[in-house]
């Protein structure tokens, strides 16, 4: 396998390592003393980045470095030997690190593992897809001397359509690696049913995109556990001001930050955040030691789904005010969706956040506004559940496109999450290339409207759908007179 070489550590190499150990310890130092301490929105803000790096390193910017480079340079062939051999934490190149990516991982990673009380780490890439392959590709690799080996995964039907497409068509088809969806993800006995011998992870997305599928984090682990695999679990529509699944019992976490993490819609971008120490039967240590150290050193090297500094920059800076964004954009939606629960014109409304949506129990378990109790607006625990909701319009399809192609205040794009508030059809877009058969399995009527509430007054989304929905409200009203 060509994996690292052993290296002969020169005593000039060694004063490099010394050097790099001494940063490394005065680093989780500060992490563990100081910035664990931290209140959410405080990590989101600062991260890991110091006055001290800021005036020793970076002419003092505030915001952290942009750094539009290819490549690093080394003092002397021992620093380069030590760098490309991993033996201290520079970055050598940027399809494997960056400054700037560095510091977009370890925010992301402390909020992903803010009030957990162990290490997590992060691994950026392009995109969420990026990070759904390197999260479960290093699980899929063949463990045994014959190469025909059995492998499955099991995995949430309700997913993300991108995710269908990856796990039926590259994964099951093009290699013959079978995925074995959950239909009812709050039904325990059926993922553990679905495990054998072969499995090699479970996989689970919450809330998904568009339906709100929603399961038991904990239980779901502890399956997962029982049978020594790892659960690992698509955040992206809680994000971790509202959800963060490793505290719970997940040992991976993938996020397309390119939705709300990002929500000015300025780049695509993603990550996988790992607990330390997942449980994997896969024989290799280092996968199981930091799952995301590992694939950024190894897997995504060979593979190169990087993210760019820059865009790691604007994600970082769209993150900061993450928490707050998330509260108004979830009381909005709320607001939104109660609305529509109420009109004429709509036959059902999916969101978490109505009382009477059959997973509104379960969600609220575990969907809770981060810090909202020392938050002096409410002084207490508040659950939140998000920015993503659906409906679906009365009369089927050609009604739910009038309704769509009325839209005035909201954008109709597939995207999600985005400060203005934006809307998709499913169907015909994010979830087209599966077919019926998976838009079935995925529970995706083609009259179901997506809805992602954005900053603007609840009000005005309110009014634009009011007036929308009247096209079809009135259009069947006139219908219904002239059959008189
Ligand atoms: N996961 C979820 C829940 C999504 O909604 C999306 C995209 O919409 C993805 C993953 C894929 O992310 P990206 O578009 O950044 O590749």
């Amino acid at each position: 396998m060509a994996e690292p070489n052993e290296v002969h550590i020169t005593p000039g190499m060694q004063k490099y390592i010394d050097r790099n150990n001494a940063y490394l310890e005065r680093r989780s130092t500060y992490i563990r003393e100081v910035v664990k301490k931290w209140k959410f929105d405080t990590i989101a803000v600062h991260g890991v980045y110091t006055m001290e790096d800021a005036l020793e390193d970076y002419q003092g910017s505030i915001i952290e470095p942009t750094f539009m480079s290819s490549s690093q340079a080394y003092r002397d062939s021992d620093e380069m030997e030590c760098a490309l051999a991993y033996l201290i934490p520079t970055w050598c190149y940027s399809r494997i690190a960056n400054p700037s990516t560095y510091y977009y991982e370890w925010t992301l990673a402390l909020m992903e593992g803010y009030g957990f009380d162990g290490q997590t780490s992060a691994c950026s890439t392009s995109s969420g897809m990026a990070a759904i392959a390197a999260a479960t590709q290093p699980f899929l690799v063949h463990t045994r001397e014959h190469v025909h080996e059995e492998r499955n995964f099991v995995a949430t039907a309700q997913c993300y359509g991108g995710t269908f497409q990856l796990f039926a068509a590259r994964y099951m088809e093009e290699r013959g690696i079978e995925c074995r969806w959950v239909q009812n993800p709050m039904n325990l006995d059926e993922w553990a049913e679905k495990i054998d011998k072969n499995t090699r992870f479970l996989y689970g997305e919450l809330p998904s995109n568009p339906g709100q599928g929603f399961f038991d984090i904990a239980q779901v682990a502890e399956v997962a556990h029982s049978h020594n695999l790892p659960l690992i679990c698509d955040s992206t529509v809680a994000t971790p001001a509202l959800l963060r699944p490793i505290q719970h019992g997940a040992d991976l976490v993938v996020q397309s930050a390119t939705k709300t993490l990002t929500s000015s819609g300025f780049g695509v971008a993603g990550a996988v955040i790992c607990r330390g120490d997942i449980t994997t039967q896969i024989p290799n240590e280092a996968m199981q030691k930091d799952f995301c150290l590992y694939i950024k050193y190894l897997p995504n090297r060979d593979t190169g789904p990087n993210l760019h500094p820059m865009q790691a920059i604007l994600t970082l800076n769209d993150m900061r005010t993450l928490r707050s964004k998330v509260d108004l954009m979830s009381r909005s939606t709320q607001k939104v969706a109660e609305f529509l629960e109420s009109h004429p014109g709509v036959e059902s409304v999916e969101y978490l956040g109505l009382p009477n949506h059959p997973r509104h129990e379960l969600a609220s378990k575990y969907m809770w506004l981060v810090d909202s109790e020392h938050d002096e607006l409410y002084g207490k625990p508040v659950n939140r559940y998000g920015h993503l909701m659906s409906f679906c319009v009365k009369g089927g399809r050609e009604a739910a496109r009038t309704v769509f192609d009325s839209f005035n205040r909201i954008w109709r794009a597939t995207d999600l999450g985005r400060i203005k508030s934006v809307a998709t059809i499913p169907a015909i877009s994010t979830h087209q290339q599966q077919g019926e058969e998976g838009r079935r399995l995925a529970n995706i009527p083609p009259n179901l409207i997506r809805l992602c509430v954005g900053g603007e007054h609840p009000d005005d989304v309110i009014a634009d759908l009011e007036q929308a929905l009247a096209k079809v409200t009135e259009g069947s009203r006139v219908s219904m007179a002239g059959a008189k």
